[in-house]
């Protein structure tokens, strides 16, 4: 199972959003969205969008959604217009930390509109969403250029299928840059380390005949085996109890 992706389409209903001809931010968006949820659900990832129509949704209502279905990152799609068309172009995000997973994902989705042509307005800060910032769900908020500069607009419309390839690009290493992190911050045990492989195996498989989780990796020439992987310390401390007293030497890591 891959990551829980919360997928926002700005506006909706009532809302329009930005308007500029015939060209409407809420319809924009909403088609992003619903390219992407397809691509990131063939891929495996689980996907929540706040709208798959043309309603409006209120932001608190969005919110809650977020937090009670525990989203591994949420992102926004928006458009903007510039007073006087054609005086303004790009792509910009907008994070609430610019730092860590959030900064993480605002890149590689701006590296992504780099690539169809877009210029890059930059990351930018705002600070507005506390709750999603208490709750350390990274959020990006994605403007997907002008609707009144005709070089956007026509990347919007030329490259569609190119920038849902990207954003859905972008999200992969997200999740592959996610679950590095989770990992470095897991409690694991070590039981030994090991230059011959038959013997790591071997290790390996009496643990797993005793009942603990054990597997193995290489790294720098030697195969590392350990055991488990928590969340909590205290959790990996009492299976180190228990290796311990098969006679395991052990240390967590
Ligand atoms: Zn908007």
């Amino acid at each position: 199972m891959k990551g829980k992706i919360f997928l926002d389409a700005g506006h909706g209903g009532t809302d329009t959003g930005l308007v500029y001809h015939e060209r409407r931010e809420k319809d924009n968006v909403l088609k992003i969205v619903l390219a992407l949820a397809t691509l990131l659900t063939e891929e495996g990832f689980e996907v929540i969008c706040s709208r798959v129509d043309d309603s409006f949704i209120h932001e608190q209502s969005k919110h809650e959604k977020m937090l009670d279905e525990r989203v591994d990152c949420v992102i926004a799609f928006h458009q903007n217009c510039a007073l006087l068309s054609d005086t303004a172009e790009g792509a910009r995000a907008i994070v609430w930390n610019k730092e860590g997973l959030s900064l993480f994902l605002a890149k590689k989705l701006l590296e992504g509109m780099k690539k169809i042509g877009f210029f890059i307005l930059g990351i930018f800060e705002d600070k507005y969403n506390d709750e999603l910032k208490r709750n350390k769900i990274p959020r990006v908020v994605l403007e997907l250029g002008y609707l009144n500069s005709e070089k956007d607009y026509f990347l919007f419309d030329q490259f569609f299928d190119q920038i849902v390839q990207e954003l859905f690009h972008a999200i992969c290493s997200y999740w592959e840059e996610q679950k590095n992190e989770i990992m470095k911050h897991l409690y694991r045990i070590q039981v030994g380390s090991y230059y011959s492989r038959d013997r790591v195996l071997e290790k390996s498989e009496e643990l797993h005949r005793r009942g603990f989780p054990a597997y193995y990796f290489l790294e720098k020439g030697f195969y590392t085996l350990q055991v488990g992987s928590f969340e909590q310390l205290k959790t990996a401390v009492e299976m180190e109890k228990q290796l311990r007293n098969y006679g395991y030497t052990t240390f967590i890591t």
